[in-house]
């Protein structure tokens, strides 16, 4: 299986475009901003919150860092003027860090006056470690002049229990992942099991602790046990979300979610960058990745 992955992993990135697009579409909300909009409302309808992303990262000039961060203020005006339960996910390298980290701080701080003029929210993207300190500090930063921003924490980190513990306070506003990079032993936990175990304790400690956790995870296991513990704790409502990427297949466990009060966000990519955004998800969905390379071959 794990050479199959690998071959797979392999033929992925020579696919043409147009070949990728139809299925890249599944976890992408189209090219541009109406786009998303008009995902978001009709996720909104059904009663699903949102958060949208602007596909890309790694910005290399103060231009393309610049460009980006005026995109996401128009987007959090547009979101205020059309009154969606929206708000916004980014990632730092997307905003300069790692290319001019003055410029991404700036970038940040501009597009953070904007979420408070318009009464919404940030929310900073983790990256891979190179980017750990470098975003945790620039978020206790601007966490100590604005109310509506917050980090995420990657389970699969050895370091991210001790991380939880600097950061709580009953202000803290953390989205919890399992993480996506890939990251040495050292660093990461690589096991499944360790993986869930860290998982579970980081929601149920910010939970305890007091903070806002955006439970963020397709695994089921661990939405029905955190579901579980939430009711038997009777944690509030308020304290707390279900957060899913759009396109992700779940069932109708959502729609269930909803409908026992829980409050469920949906997390909404889009842009031109669609085609490496959806390389990453169907090499994490092998399933998906081998129907599309055995359709390839079959034409
Ligand atoms: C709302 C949200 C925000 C995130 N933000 C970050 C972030 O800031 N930094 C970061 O490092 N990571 C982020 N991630 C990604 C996360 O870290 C994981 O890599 C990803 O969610 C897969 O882990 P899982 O918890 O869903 O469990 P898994 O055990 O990986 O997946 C559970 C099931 O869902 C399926 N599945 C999972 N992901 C996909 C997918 N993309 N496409 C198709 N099927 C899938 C799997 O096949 C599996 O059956 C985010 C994830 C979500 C849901």
């Amino acid at each position: 299986m794990g050479l199959v992955n690998s071959s797979l992993n392999f033929f992925l990135p020579m696919l043409p475009r147009n070949f990728i697009r139809p299925f890249a579409m599944r976890y992408v909300a189209g090219e541009n901003e109406g786009d998303a909009l008009g995902i978001v409302h009709e996720l909104n309808q059904l009663g699903f919150s949102a958060t949208l992303d602007i596909l890309g990262e790694h910005s290399r000039s103060i231009e393309e860092a610049k460009m980006i961060t005026e995109s996401y203020i128009r987007l959090f005006e547009v979101i205020a003027d059309s009154s969606l339960d929206c708000n916004i996910s980014i990632k730092l390298t997307h905003l300069g860090l790692g290319y001019n980290d003055k410029l991404a701080e700036d970038n940040l701080f501009a597009l953070l006056e904007t979420a408070e003029k318009t009464g919404n929210f940030l929310r900073i993207d983790m990256e891979n470690t190179p980017f750990t300190d470098t975003t945790l500090s620039l978020y206790e930063k601007c966490k100590s002049k604005y109310a509506g921003v917050g980090p995420v924490l990657q389970a699969y980190l050895r370091r991210s229990e001790t991380d939880l513990k600097r950061l709580i306070s009953h202000n803290l506003n953390v989205r919890i992942c399992k993480g996506i990079y890939l990251e040495p032993e050292e660093l990461a936990f690589h096991d499944r099991k360790e993986i869930r175990e860290s998982y579970i304790k980081l929601v149920q400690t910010g939970l305890s602790e007091g903070a806002y956790i955006g439970i963020a995870t397709h695994d089921i296991y661990l939405i029905d046990t955190l579901e579980t513990w939430i009711e038997n704790q009777a944690i509030p409502k308020e304290r707390y979300e279900f957060q899913v990427l759009y396109g992700v297949p779940m069932g109708n466990r959502m729609e269930q979610l909803l409908e026992d009060g829980h409050k469920v966000r949906y997390y909404i990519p889009f842009g031109d960058q669609w085609y490496a955004y959806a390389i990453r998800r169907f090499k994490e969905n092998p399933n998906i990745a081998s129907y599309i390379v055995r359709n390839f071959f079959r034409k």
